[in-house]
């Protein structure tokens, strides 16, 4: 790569994970090999999982954390697929890609939904929520995308979670794209199943994702019978956080290099994680700005880990997204009713060196595709 990235082969990652990762985490996965039934994964198993309820803001006396080996996505299908009993309904928000996500997976499951769409970068409506909830008392849980990372939307998890608390109804959260940059406190937020993954704003690697939930309803669990096998929360949960030893075997490595991660994240802390982000996305969102560029959601509506911004100058995705990529830099395009926008996610290790960088390689590009166009 004969980038400008500031070292030989480095790449700075725009994309909303997987993400630049510290050093340490790097090196946490070149280890000795290991076997994950020894007591050193074990006593492995349990760190990770305590350091994630601690950055989910719950005590470990009364939380636990499931870690499932696989992508965002699978922590998700076992929390959609395992505790919704048989006469369960779900009522699923959808304000972007990752909200019909939700539905997609209670529907391949065959779970009854009910769902409020409400469009494809607009706002959730409380006062919706709080009427279907009113109107039907066989909804027995919701499903809300924290940060919807298609839009980079941040939805009101402390508003929302307090109105379904108040119809006595269980929340089930996709934190996959906030949890360690955005505020979220399960117990405050009253979220049931917090589910999270490794490699977005953890900053760890690909391959391990998680629930944390309150210990009371892990243990409700045994009562509802299992759709699947791999992804059944409750058999990971007895196996892995009361047996203290793994159902399958899990990626040891990328749980190495979780740990290391997430002793960043708790030295860091949240707040100070949220603030440098928060440094991030104003240089990036000022840059864009400053060039005429249009950005997609009002300040007020948008998570600190990603920007949405309206191509120009009729350059195209692929044109900007190849340039950008022979320089060392990786953007990322949206799902497929957002045409003509791009993403810049700054989740990761990011300096501000990186971001100006970026600019420079990017006024490049676009005046070469200026000048090839004309
Ligand atoms: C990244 C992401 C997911 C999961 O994607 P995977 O590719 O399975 O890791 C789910 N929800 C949101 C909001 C995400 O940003």
């Amino acid at each position: 790569m004969t980038g400008t990235t500031g070292r030989p082969g480095r790449v700075v990652l725009l994309n909303p994970g997987p993400v630049n990762v510290h050093d340490r985490v790097r090196a946490a996965m070149a280890g000795p090999d290991e076997c994950h039934r020894e007591p050193e994964a074990r006593a492995l198993l349990g760190s990770v999982g305590g350091k994630i309820t601690e950055v989910c803001g719950a005590g470990r006396d009364t939380h636990a954390t499931v870690l499932i080996t696989g992508s965002g996505t699978a922590a998700l299908e076992a929390v959609v697929s395992s505790v919704l009993p048989a006469d369960g309904r779900l009522l699923v928000l959808d304000n972007g890609h990752y909200g019909e996500r939700l539905l997609r997976i209670a529907n391949t499951h065959g779970i009854a939904c009910v769902r409020l769409e409400f469009g494809w970068a607009v706002p959730l409506d409380l006062g919706t929520v709080d009427r279907a909830l009113a109107a039907d008392a066989d909804i027995t849980h919701v499903a809300v995308v924290h940060h919807e990372t298609s839009t980079g939307m941040l939805n009101p998890l402390r508003e929302l979670g307090a109105l379904v608390a108040r119809h006595g109804r269980s929340l089930i959260v996709d934190a996959i794209s906030s949890l360690g940059a955005e505020d979220l406190d399960v117990v405050r937020d009253h979220v049931d199943w917090c589910v999270g993954t490794a490699n977005k704003c953890l900053e760890g690697m690909p391959g391990i994702s998680f629930v944390c939930a309150p210990r009371e309803r892990l243990e409700a669990l045994a009562d509802v019978p299992a759709r699947t096998f791999y992804l059944d929360l409750s058999a990971n949960y007895r196996a892995q956080v009361l047996g203290g030893s793994p159902q399958f075997t899990p990626a040891v490595q990328v749980l190495r290099a979780l740990d290391a991660a997430l002793d960043l994240t708790l030295a860091e802390g949240v707040p100070a994680r949220t603030a440098r982000y928060a440094a991030r996305a104003a240089e990036i969102r000022a840059g864009l700005e400053e060039r005429g560029i249009e950005l997609l959601l009002p300040p007020d509506r948008r998570a600190g880990s990603i920007t949405n911004a309206h191509l120009s100058n009729g350059m195209t995705y692929d044109e900007l997204h190849d340039g950008l990529k022979e320089h060392g830099y990786v953007i990322y395009a949206t799902q497929e009713k957002s045409a003509g926008v791009f993403r810049l996610a700054n989740m990761g290790r990011l300096t501000g060196d990186d971001i100006t960088g970026f600019f420079h390689a990017f006024d490049q590009v676009v005046a070469r595709c200026a000048a090839s166009h004309s």
